[in-house]
This record gives structure tokens, C-alpha cells and sequence, in this order.
């Protein structure tokens, strides 16, 4: 595969605007040098002897950050074709994922932080995929022992007892590692006041605004009587503003689950380069009923994020690839639409997923175009500061100062992934599901 650039020398990279992370500049150029941004200037500016890389009619934006993912190798290069040049993975074995994260330099993959294990309670939901911890003591080595590792964030999940939550978030912090959530019975408000700093999915906000709700999980946003719950939610929303968690809806995935119980509508397009094992796995019978529920549960997901908004809570983007069968870097794109629709301006959108990301990961390198930046940016034709669009007609995708056009990263050939650690949490789900169906199917008594 050609690189259309490689980091060698002064290039320029111009469109008709640059967005830097923070302001537009018009008829700028990003000048490149080893991977790092060295100026952003006018372009009647650049040095001669700079190569030059021109498209007309197109934005620059910084490389997006997709701050929820699991990653797999074959989702690499469609992540780079996309734009995406920084995922979050937020949950595989440990040593599995830092061996990942070292070899994304060598690979057409965005770079990857990591947050190492999903750390769980002791009966875990993601077995695979999740350090189980029996006691608080086991939490607090859980945590300990990931930190030390180096990873770039700590993961809670729903199995932890929320009374553990406290010390194992001291534990994190002592390690200069933040705490990211993914609540439920618990409820975010009670992981807020144990200091968590970030909770994914907006799951646990239920048990927060509707107490004594009936048995069931997010779709229970799309009942009538959920809707009766505004009062509370916006008292959860002041309470959410108090404590300064920041709130990673992953929006694209409510969506995926409206869609994928239509049958057809999740779109060749967007299943264009999912291997067809993804889908079998995850694949559920049609059901207009069920679907039309977490349709209007996605309205109502995105109602609450829209009073976080108000109360100017930070929100990052994040798309939870490859669950709901979300597409790799296509579902970023998607999510900010769906964080456009919930009430923040497109800048505002493309904030979370560049400077506004990089901020609350850390990393001020990442998701700007300034002078010490990384060379990571999209080209986009037309202008996404003034829409986002639905379909983006990305022309070329820079890293580290190496320029790709997606056509050529689609070609890719996937890399085998079927014993990577999520292919074998998939599989296992879905023969379980497919058994209790068999089971089902054999006895009449149990089919009721
Ligand atoms: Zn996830």
C-alpha cells in the first residue's frame, strides 16, 4: 500500500479552513515535520521547498478520538478510513491490549490507549474479558496492579459493590489514573460521589431517576412511563454538574438497537467491512415491537444528555465498537450526529471527539492542530463545522505526519481475529443465547 506522504521533510497540508481544535482558520496550511505539527500558517505563508498537499473545498480537523471502543485487529485500518486516529479501548486482557498498544506504530491502526481489564465484581458479566474481584482487597489490588501497568485509565463495572467504590478510586487516583464507570443497579450519582470521573452508556441513571423501575435495561427509557421521570432527571442532572463527572453516552450504540432489531436497517454500508462472523454473533431476530422501544429510548437518552448539556456537563464521544455492530470510525461520525441532535453545535460535537477528548484523557499532544501537536488530522470535503454530515466524504486521513486515502485502508486485508480476546467473549455469548434457544425449543414447558 502507498503512502501518499511519508514524514520525510516540511510538508503543508491546506484545505479552504483548518479547525484547530479550538478556532477556524481560513485558507491556512498545517506545515508537518516528523510527525509533529510545527506551525499552523496563512497559505501564502508556507516556505518554499515545503511539499504541498492542496484539496480544494475540503476542512481540516484534527484526527478524531473514539473514546469507547474494543478493539480488534480488523477494525484498524476502517477506524484510520474513517478519520479516527486515536481509540480508547476500554476493555481486554491486559497483556493482550498493551501488547496492542505497541505495535499500532508498525500496523494501519489508529494509536491506542487502553484501560486494561473491565474490572468486575466477582461474578463477571464479560468473563473473557474481565479481572473478577471477590473482595475489596481484591478490587484494590485489581486496581493497583492495572495502574502499575501503565494503562491509561481505570474501568469499573456493574458488578463491583458500590461500596468498594471509594477506596478504588483512591487507589486510581494515587496512581495518577482517572476512573471511568460503567454503573447500573448502583446508579451514577452514588459512583459520583465516590469520586468516579467519568460513567459510560448512561446506564445507572436509571436507577437514579426511576427507583423501583421494572425488570429491564436501557430500553426501559422507551416506556411511556419513563417519561414521567423529566422532574428527576433534572435534579440528577444538577447533581451530575455538582460532582463533575463526565458523562460517555455512546449514543451510537442506543441507536445500533432500534436499528438491528429492524432486520434490514443497520445497511449494507455500514456492514460493508464487518467480517461475517461479527454479525452472526450478534445478530437478533427481527422485532418491530422491542424495536420501536429503544427507538424511543434513544430520543429519551438523547433528552438527558441534552440537560447535561444545559448544565454544561462535559460529554465525549464515544461509539462502544464493536457492540450493536456499530461500525469501526463510520459510528464515530454517527455519534456526533446523534450529540448534534441532543443539543450541541457541530464544533461543539467535534470538540468530543478531538480537544475535548485529549483533554480528559490527558494527553494536550492529541486532538489539537497547534505547534508540538501530533501530526494526526482528517480531511473532509465541505464543511462538518456547519453540519455534521451523515455520510463523510473523507479524502485523506494523516498520522504521525503519514498521509492515507481511505480507499487504500479499506482494501486492507483484515487480519485473522477470530482468537482475540472479544471473538471468543462473542462467540461464548452467542452459543449460550443459541443454546437457551435449543433448550427452549426441546421443552415445551420452558418455551412459555
Ligand atoms: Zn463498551
Amino acid at each position: 500500500m502507498k503512502n501518499l506522504f511519508t514524514d520525510d521533510g516540511l510538508v503543508a497540508f491546506s484545505g479552504t479552513r483548518v479547525f484547530d481544535g479550538k478556532r477556524t482558520l481560513m485558507d491556512h496550511a498545517v506545515l508537518v515535520e516528523g510527525g509533529i505539527v510545527s506551525a499552523v500558517v496563512p497559505r501564502d505563508s508556507v516556505p518554499t521547498g515545503a511539499k504541498r498537499c492542496h484539496e480544494d473545498g475540503c476542512t481540516i480537523l484534527p484526527g478524531l478520538i473514539d473514546t469507547h471502543v474494543h478493539f480488534m485487529r480488523w477494525q484498524g485500518p476502517q477506524f484510520l478510513a474513517f478519520g479516527v486516529t486515536t481509540i480508547r479501548d476500554t476493555g481486554n486482557p491486559l497483556k493482550w491490549i498493551l501488547d496492542r498498544r505497541g505495535e499500532w506504530e508498525k500496523k494501519r491502526w489508529p494509536r491506542i490507549l487502553c484501560m486494561g481489564p473491565i474490572l468486575d465484581g466477582p461474578v463477571p458479566e464479560h468473563e473473557v474479558v474481565c479481572r473478577p474481584c471477590g473482595d475489596l482487597a481484591g478490587a484494590l489490588t485489581a486496581v493497583r496492579e492495572t495502574a502499575e501497568a501503565g494503562v491509561d485509565g481505570v474501568k469499573f463495572y456493574v458488578g463491583l459493590d458500590p461500596d468498594w467504590l471509594p477506596g478504588m478510586v483512591k487507589e486510581c487516583h494515587a496512581h495518577e489514573c482517572r476512573a471511568s464507570m460503567h454503573c447500573a443497579g448502583g446508579g451514577v450519582l452514588r459512583a459520583a460521589r465516590a469520586g468516579v470521573d467519568e460513567f459510560f452508556h448512561l446506564d445507572g441513571i436509571l436507577a437514579d431517576v426511576w427507583p423501583g423501575h421494572p425488570p429491564g435495561w436501557l430500553d426501559l427509557w422507551g416506556m411511556p412511563d419513563f417519561r414521567r421521570t423529566l422532574d428527576r432527571q433534572r435534579g440528577v442532572a444538577d447533581d451530575i454538574r455538582t460532582s463533575c463527572i463526565t458523562a460517555t453516552p455512546t449514543l451510537a450504540y442506543w441507536d445500533s438497537q432500534w436499528r438491528i432489531r429492524t432486520g434490514d436497517s443497520l445497511g449494507p454500508e455500514n456492514l460493508r467491512y464487518t467480517p461475517s462472523s461479527m454479525i452472526e454473533w450478534q445478530a437478533v431476530p427481527p422485532d418491530p415491537v422491542s424495536s420501536e422501544r429503544w427507538r424511543r429510548a434513544l430520543c429519551a437518552a438523547q433528552t438527558f444528555v441534552g440537560l447535561l448539556l444545559e448544565r454544561e456537563v462535559p460529554v465525549l464521544a464515544g461509539s462502544d465498537v464493536p457492540c450493536g455492530l456499530v461500525p469501526p470510525g463510520r459510528s464515530l461520525w454517527r455519534e456526533l450526529e446523534l450529540l448534534a441532535e441532543a443539543g450541541m453545535s457541530p464544533t461543539q460535537a467535534i470538540c468530543a471527539a478531538t480537544s475535548a477528548a485529549a483533554a480528559f484523557l490527558g494527553r494536550p499532544d492529541l486532538g489539537r492542530l497547534t505547534p508540538g501537536s501530533a501530526a494526526d488530522m482528517v480531511l473532509v470535503r465541505g464543511n462538518p463545522l456547519d453540519a455534521i454530515p451523515s455520510s463523510p466524504d473523507i479524502l485523506m486521513t494523516v498520522q504521525r505526519g503519514v498521509a492515507y486515502r481511505p480507499e487504500d485502508l479499506l482494501a486492507v486485508q483484515a487480519d485473522s481475529f477470530v482468537d482475540e480476546p472479544w471473538a471468543v467473549q462473542f462467540r461464548r455469548h452467542y452459543e449460550k443465547r443459541i443454546g437457551r434457544q435449543a433448550t427452549r425449543g426441546k421443552n415445551p414447558k420452558m418455551s412459555n
